[in-house]
């Protein structure tokens, strides 16, 4: 059973290296934007109370982030373990979340806020099948259009200057702090985000020591 946490700025490539650790050790991938995300597409009662406070780049009220994490741990559809992603991004969320669960390891990917400000803003979304896309290494063939699916390409309501500033500020105020709680229990493994995915993804699995 191996449990992660994975943080660093938005668009760090935390959901990449998630993604691609899940595949590789069997992992269920739990990310709370994603979770929020699916909830406005589905216009649940949810996506009602979330969706002003995401399109703003705030972040949703602890109470609600903490039900959404339960529950989904309470699936326990994790047999072989699973990796956070946008979760603990406070102290509060933190000190939650270990008072009922442990971890092996918190994966820190480290990237400076001027590189994820041109990186985000240059990140397109398949708004019907979901693929990522990004104008700087990862261009669709035909310009707006999903490779896969045909489906049209957007940007997510929340990658606009504006919001990213107010992110990279809560990052910085509120989520980088809590890395120490967790340093403190020797739990942090960092990662030069800067470099290519392969090469960040290998890095990691040679410091937690998977093979
Ligand atoms: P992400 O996909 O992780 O960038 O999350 C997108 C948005 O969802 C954030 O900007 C917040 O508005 C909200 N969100 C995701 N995770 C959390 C969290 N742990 N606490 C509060 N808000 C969150």
């Amino acid at each position: 059973m191996r449990k992660y946490i994975i943080m660093g700025v938005q668009g760090c490539g935390k959901g990449t290296q998630a993604k691609m650790l899940k595949d590789a050790y069997d992992l269920v991938h739990i990310s709370v934007g994603d979770i929020f995300r699916w909830n406005i597409q589905a216009h649940t009662k949810l996506a009602a109370r979330i969706k002003r406070i995401m399109a703003a780049g705030e972040l949703v009220g602890d109470e609600v982030v903490e039900e959404i994490v339960r529950r989904r741990l309470d699936e326990h559809d994790w047999n072989y373990g699973f990796i956070l992603d946008g979760f603990p991004r406070n102290r509060r969320q933190a000190e939650f979340f270990l008072e009922s669960y442990d971890i092996d390891a918190v994966i820190q990917i480290d990237v400076p806020d001027r590189v994820v400000m041109d990186r985000i803003q240059a990140r397109r979304l398949c708004e019907k099948c979901g693929l990522d896309y990004n104008l700087m290494f990862h261009r669709p063939a035909n310009a707006g259009t999903c490779d896969v699916c045909g489906g049209k390409l957007i940007q997510r309501s929340d990658d606009n200057e504006s919001a990213i500033t107010s992110r990279l500020k809560d990052y910085h105020e509120k989520t980088a702090p809590i890395l120490e709680l967790f340093k403190k229990k020797e739990l942090v493994v960092v990662t030069d985000g800067t470099k290519k995915p392969d090469e960040i993804q290998a890095d990691i699995r040679r410091q937690l020591r998977l093979t």
